[in-house]
């Protein structure tokens, strides 16, 4: 009976779902795994099997599934209005929660515009910037700064902002003219996969050289290269494009979609001077990073940066439901206030912009941010992973291993083909992160690769135990993997 139920599950799925971001034909040829129920930590497929949601689902779980006070605050709001438009009409919780927002955001962002994904919210930033320049009277304006391997998001300007020729070559036509400017990949750049630490004169281990590794991002001097050829990068196209510009979009400290990008220290603030400098807005599109990913509530506050716009999606309501918001600072705001003829207002809205439910969830999440002390759990529990993966940096046993970047709990784990003799009779278009997470599924591990990168995004909340065996699961089938 059960599997009969599965089988129709599954024949459903193959005849009348369109997956995102997946490969249609292949999905097909295999069997799906539908998710029925979750726990915690853990979800729960229709077989009733169980799984650590170690991309919590897709970089937006915060305190776990089914915690009590979310599901709470949820039915709560049941009980009162699911949904009313906030065209024309306000709600308790979008209120409440647009006051929570901006007491706990950076600098001078005091004003929240809801809507329902992290790519509504980026296209609202980019025509709230837009709209500024304009509402002020300037007109050259017509151009965003992004970074290279930006992802900003699906829709049009989202995509625009956040090209990426792989995904979006069909819809060339459709996107509108971006600056690109070298992001700071450390990695990339140079090409350098985890160094071998040659040791210092008179090392007292010599039989551990050559295993002990050190990645690309803890190398100093080349962080500093990287850093300052990116930003001349950004500012000579300021210099080039002056008066044309009329933000530069990054997502602070962490470039998601591109792999896991770390940035190294001081790239970021060093963005927001130049920025200033040349009289440019600045949005931060903190949809991934935001709400304590990091380490830090939102990750501009790793190096007290202020920008003028910032995006916020995924955790917003713990991962419960659909919300965004974009918030802006007061000068942006008034620049759309004008009188009625003058027509400055923003003509852009959802129709379930400000949900009441979500936005229940998102102020109950907030609430157990304070009461469970997350963030330094967070930062806890990315000391214990940075420790945990530290097996990886033995390059006989690992060489599979390229690079690890952290920041918090987001974290890449690079895989990279074999080299030299190793490397004959490979085939170099093995999907080699895609291989590694099939794997970790068997082991009872969800996890989904950027390309090459192993993606790890546990839960905030997650229980060491659980975090440790999920480490233990992606190194015992990293060291699997056969070349
Ligand atoms: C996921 C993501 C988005 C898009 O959010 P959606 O809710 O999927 O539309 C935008 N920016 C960044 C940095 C993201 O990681």
């Amino acid at each position: 009976m059960q599997e009969e139920r599965i089988q129709h599950l599954i024949q459903f799925d193959r005849a009348h779902v369109w997956h995102p971001f997946t490969p249609m034909r292949q999905w097909r040829q295999a069997e799906p795994l539908i998710i029925e129920a979750a726990e915690g930590d853990f979800l729960i497929d229709a077989r009733d099997r169980r799984y650590i949601d170690g991309v919590s689902s897709l970089w937006c779980n915060v305190h776990g599934h089914r915690v009590p006070a979310i599901d709470r605050a949820v039915r709560t709001q049941l009980e009162r209005v699911a949904h009313t438009t906030m065209l024309g009409l306000s709600n308790v919780p979008a209120t409440e929660l647009a006051q929570r927002l901006c007491a706990i955001a950076p600098g001078g962002l005091n004003k929240v515009f809801y809507s329902d994904a992290g790519a509504t919210a980026t296209e609202l930033a980019f025509k709230m910037a837009m709209g500024y320049w304009r509402h002020r009277g300037d007109k050259q304006r017509d151009t965003f700064i992004a970074l290279h391997g930006a992802y900003h998001g699906d829709t049009t300007g989202s995509m625009s902002v956040g090209y990426s020729p792989l995904f979006h070559k069909p819809f060339e036509s459709m996107v509108f003219h971006t600056e690109f400017v070298d992001a700071p990949d450390v990695f990339h750049t140079e090409g350098t996969q985890g160094r071998r630490d040659e040791g210092t004169k008179g090392d007292p281990r010599p039989e551990e050289r050559g295993l002990k590794r050190v990645w690309p991002l803890e190398d100093a001097a080349l962080c500093r290269r990287v850093t300052a050829r990116a930003l001349d990068s950004l500012e000579s196209r300021l210099k080039e494009k002056r008066g044309r510009i009329a933000a530069v979009a990054v997502e602070p400290i962490v470039q998601g979609a591109a792999g896991l990008i770390v940035q190294p220290p001081g790239y970021l603030k060093a963005v927001e001077r130049l920025c200033r400098e040349h009289d440019v807005l600045l949005i931060a599109d903190e949809v991934a990073t935001g709400f304590g990913r990091t380490g830090r509530m939102f990750a501009c506050e790793h190096e007290g940066v202020e920008p003028d716009l910032m995006c916020l999606g995924k955790g917003l309501t713990g991962g419960y439901l659909p919300l965004a918001a974009t918030l802006a600072t007061e000068e942006i705001e008034r620049a759309f206030c004008g009188e009625l003829h003058e027509h400055k207002t923003l003509y852009h809205g959802h129709t379930y912009t400000g949900n009441p439910l979500a936005c229940a969830a998102a102020l109950a999440s907030l609430d157990l941010f304070e009461q469970n002390d997350l963030l330094s759990a967070v930062n806890r529990k990315a000391a214990l992973v940075a420790d945990g993966l530290n097996p990886l940096r033995d390059a006989e046993k690992y060489p599979n291993v390229g690079d690890i970047r952290q920041r918090g709990l987001m974290i890449g784990i690079e895989l990279v083909p074999p080299t030299g003799e190793a490397a004959t009779g490979f085939d170099p278009s093995r999907r080699l992160g895609y291989e590694v997470c099939d794997a970790c599924r068997d082991r009872g591990l969800i996890v989904r690769p950027l390309g090459n990168v192993v993606v790890l995004m546990p839960p905030l909340a997650i229980e060491e135990q659980n975090l440790r065996r999920m480490m233990d699961i992606v190194i015992e089938t990293i060291g699997a993997q056969r070349s």
